[in-house]
C-alpha cells in the first residue's frame, strides 16, 4: 500500500495536513529529517507511516511513559502493533522485553531517553531490525528547550550504532537556539528540513489584568461557551476552583498529578464525552491529550516561560475552529515569580543534604553504593530528616537526570487502619447513610480483622469499590479519626531507588550541582521573557510570542488582547439581555457592569451608543448608566 492508502485504511483520513506527505516520503528516501510542526499539526503520523511501509521496526524515543502508553493503545485499537518498555519490577524483564521488540513483528516500538544509557541494553538492540529512529518532542534535547532531559543527550550514541538508518526529529516547539542544539546534538546538520509556521490562527491571545480572578473565570465561561482548560499553579487551588465554578452553575472538574490512575481516567472520559465542560488542571494535564473541540483555554497562574504559555494554550482549538485563550494574572503574580522558582527546583545545600541524609538512610559508607537497590519509605524517611516529600522529589528527579540515582514510586498506596472500638458500636454507627458508614461498612466486610489488629488496605481498591475520589476517602478517614472511632496512618507510598555510582560527596553530586545552576539560570530568563510578554500592551501578543520563536509577522493579528489588536465585537442576544436586565435594576457604571459580566469593552462601546441613541439608556451625571425606555 502507498501512503495515501495507509492514511486511509489505518485512520480513516483523506488527505495529509500540511507538509505530512513531504516528510514521510523524505524519511522513505531514507533521508534524515527535521520536522517542525505545531501541536496538533499531526507528527505522529510521520514516523508511524514510515514504520508501515519499511521493513523491522521504527524506534520511537518519547519523553513521557504516559504518552508512550496512549500512542501504544491508540495503534493497538487501529490495528498496528506496537509496544514500549516498560520498568515496573512486576514486567518480564527489560532483556525479554526487547527479545520480544525484536521477535514480534512489531511496527512502532517506543523507548525512553534514560533506557538508552544502558549499555546492556543498547548491547542488545544492536541486532534489531530498527527501520528509522524518530526522536519525539525532540527540544527536549536542549538546555534551552523547555523540558530539557540530559538523558537525551545520550540519543546520539544509539544514532551511531544504526549510521544507514533514517533519522527523524520531531518538535512543535523550537526556538533558534533550540534548533541548532537539535541540529547540532543530533548530528542532523545535513539533514532536510520542514518547517510550518508554529501560528495557530484561530486562536486568540488576551491577557486580562484583574484583581478577582475567580469571577472572572466565571465571567468567561458565561460569555463562551464550548469546553475548557483552566490552568492553576496547585493542586489544592484546582480544588477550590472546581468548587467555585460548580456553585455558579458550570460543570467542572479537576485533574492533577496526585490523582489516582482511575480517577484519571474516569474524569478524563468525562471530560471527552461532554458530561463536564471544563477541566481545572495543573499544567501536568495536557501533553497527549487528544480533544479536539476545546475552546477555552484560561490561566490563572503564569505559566513558567513563553514555550509553555504557547503549548497550553495550544491544546485551544485542534479541530480549528475560532477559540480564545486568556491569561488572567495581578501586580501580585510577577512579584510571587523569584519564590516560584524556589518551589521548583532545589537549591544546592538541599541536593547535597538530601543525599547525604539518604546515604546515611541507607547506610552507604564512602565508595560503596553502586548499583544497589534499595526500597524507601518516604514518610519515615522525611520526618526523620525533616525533609518535605516535594524537596525530596525534586532532588531525585535531578539525581535520575544526571545519572546518580534511578529511581520509581511504587504505585499503591497503601493505608495501616485500625478499629478503636468495639464491633457493636460500629454496628450502630454505620447505620448512617453517609460516606462515613459506607467506608466503614466496607471495612468491615472486606477485613475480618479489622477489629483485632491494624490491617493494610489500598486506597486505590476502596476508592474503586465506593466510587468515591482519594482526597474524599482521606477526609473521612481523617474525620473518623478524630471521632475516635479508628486509628489510621497515612498512604506509604514507597520509593524503589538504585544508586548507579559510588558515594563519594565532593565529586558524585558536580554534575547535578551543575544542572541545577544551569536549570536556575534558564528559569529565571524564561520567567522574565514571560513577564515582557504580558506586560507589553502595545504590540500585536500573536506577534510577540512568534518573534521570540524567531518567526516575523509583517501584520498584526487582529484578535488579540494588545491595543494593537482590540477589535470591535459582536455582543451576543443572550448578554445584550443580560446588560439590560442589570440595568433595570439600578443604574451602572461600565465599571460595575464588568464586576458583573465580561464584555470587550470596545464591543459595549457600541452597544452602549446604539441604546443611547434610541434612548434605550441614559447616562446620570455620577456617569452611571440606567434604563429609561416604556
Ligand atoms: P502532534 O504530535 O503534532 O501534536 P498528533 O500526531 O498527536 O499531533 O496528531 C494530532 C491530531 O491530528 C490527531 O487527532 C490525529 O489523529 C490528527 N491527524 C493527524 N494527521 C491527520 C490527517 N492527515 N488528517 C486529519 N487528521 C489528522
Ligand atoms: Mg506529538
Amino acid at each position: 500500500m502507498n501512503k495515501e492508502a495507509l492514511l486511509k485504511t489505518y485512520w480513516g483520513f483523506d488527505s495529509f495536513k500540511s507538509l505530512q506527505g513531504q516528510i514521510i516520503d523524505s524519511v522513505l528516501a531514507n533521508k534524515d529529517t527535521l520536522a517542525f510542526l505545531p501541536t496538533g499539526g499531526g507528527k505522529s503520523i510521520c514516523y508511524q507511516i514510515p514504520a508501515l511501509i519499511k521493513h523491522g521496526f521504527a524506534l520511537v524515543i518519547s519523553p513521557l511513559i504516559a504518552l508512550m502508553e496512549d500512542q501504544v493503545n491508540g495503534l493497538r485499537e487501529i490495528g498496528i502493533k506496537s509496544m514500549y518498555f516498560q520498568s515496573d519490577p512486576k514486567a518480564i524483564s527489560i532483556s525479554q522485553q526487547l527479545d520480544n521488540a525484536i521477535n514480534g513483528n512489531y511496527k512502532v516500538v517506543f523507548v525512553s531517553p534514560e533506557r538508552l544509557s544502558s549499555r546492556l541494553f543498547l548491547q542488545q538492540i544492536k541486532s534489531a531490525p530498527i527501520s528509522l529512529i524518530a526522536v519525539d518532542e525532540a527540544h527536549c534535547i536542549s538546555e534551552w528547550g523547555h523540558d530539557f532531559r540530559p538523558a537525551y543527550r545520550k540519543i546520539n550514541y544509539l544514532m551511531t550504532l544504526f549510521p544507514d538508518i533514517p533519522k527523524l526529529a520531531l518538535t512543535a516547539s523550537a526556538t533558534p537556539e533550540v534548533k541548532k542544539d537539535i541540529e547540532t546534538l543530533l548530528d542532523l546538520k545535513l539533514a532536510s528540513r520542514f518547517q510550518n509556521s508554529l501560528e495557530r490562527p484561530n486562536i486568540s491571545y488576551n491577557i486580562w489584568n484583574t484583581e478577582d480572578k475567580y469571577n472572572s473565570v466565571i465571567q468567561l465561561l458565561d460569555f463562551y461557551k464550548g469546553s475548557s482548560i483552566i490552568y492553576c499553579y496547585s493542586r489544592k487551588e484546582t480544588q477550590y476552583l472546581v468548587n467555585f465554578i460548580n456553585k455558579h452553575k458550570h460543570r467542572a472538574s479537576n485533574f492533577h498529578g496526585g490523582l489516582l490512575r482511575s480517577e484519571k481516567k474516569q474524569r478524563l472520559k468525562d471530560w471527552h464525552e461532554g458530561k463536564i465542560s471544563h477541566m481545572v488542571a495543573t499544567s501536568a494535564f495536557g501533553m497527549g491529550i487528544d480533544k479536539l473541540n476545546v475552546r477555552n483555554i484560561i490561566h490563572i497562574s503564569l505559566p513558567d516561560s513563553i514555550e509553555n504559555y504557547y503549548q497550553e494554550t495550544g491544546r485551544a482549538g485542534r479541530d480549528g475552529k475560532p477559540s480564545q485563550t486568556y491569561l488572567l494574572y495581578h501586580q501580585g503574580d510577577l512579584n510571587k515569580l523569584e519564590k516560584r522558582i524556589f518551589d521548583q527546583l532545589p537549591d544546592e545545600i538541599e541536593l547535597k543534604g538530601i543525599y547525604k541524609d539518604l546515604c546515611n538512610y541507607f547506610q552507604i559508607a564512602y565508595g560503596e553504593g553502586q548499583q544497589r537497590d534499595f526500597s524507601l519509605n518516604i514518610t519515615e524517611f522525611c520526618n526523620r530528616y525533616k525533609r518535605t516529600e516535594k524537596k525530596l522529589h525534586q532532588c531525585l528527579i535531578q539525581f535520575e537526570k544526571t545519572g546518580i540515582i534511578k529511581w520509581y514510586a511504587s504505585k499503591a498506596r497503601q493505608l495501616q487502619i485500625k478499629s478503636k472500638i468495639y464491633p457493636e458500636r460500629m454496628l450502630h454507627f454505620i447505620k448512617n447513610d453517609n460516606t462515613k458508614a459506607r467506608v466503614i461498612e466496607h471495612l468491615i466486610r472486606h477485613y475480618p480483622n479489622f477489629f483485632t489488629q491494624s490491617i493494610r488496605v489500598s486506597i486505590q481498591r476502596i476508592c474503586f469499590a465506593l466510587k468515591v475520589s482519594s482526597e474524599r476517602l482521606l477526609l473521612v478517614l481523617k474525620q473518623l479519626q478524630q471521632e475516635n472511632l479508628i486509628d489510621y496512618t497515612g498512604s506509604t507510598l514507597t520509593f524503589y531507588l538504585s544508586f548507579q555510582v559510588p558515594r563519594e560527596d565532593k565529586y558524585t553530586l558536580r554534575p547535578t550541582i551543575a544542572l541545577l545552576k544551569n536549570l536556575r539560570t534558564q528559569k529565571i530568563k524564561k520567567l522574565d521573557a514571560l513577564v515582557e510578554f504580558i506586560k507589553d500592551d502595545l504590540n500585536c501578543k500573536r506577534n510577540l510570542i512568534f518573534k521570540y520563536f524567531g518567526e516575523d509577522f509583517i501584520t498584526n493579528c487582529e484578535q488579540c488582547s494588545s491595543n494593537s489588536c482590540k477589535s470591535d465585537d459582536y455582543i451576543s442576544p443572550y448578554f445584550r439581555f443580560k446588560i439590560i436586565e442589570l440595568l433595570k435594576i439600578k443604574p451602572h457604571s461600565i465599571h460595575e457592569l464588568n464586576q458583573k459580566l465580561y464584555f470587550k469593552p470596545k464591543a459595549l462601546e457600541s452597544f452602549f451608543s446604539e441604546l443611547l441613541e434610541k434612548q434605550i439608556i441614559s447616562k446620570n451625571s455620577l456617569y452611571k448608566y440606567y434604563y429609561t425606555y416604556e
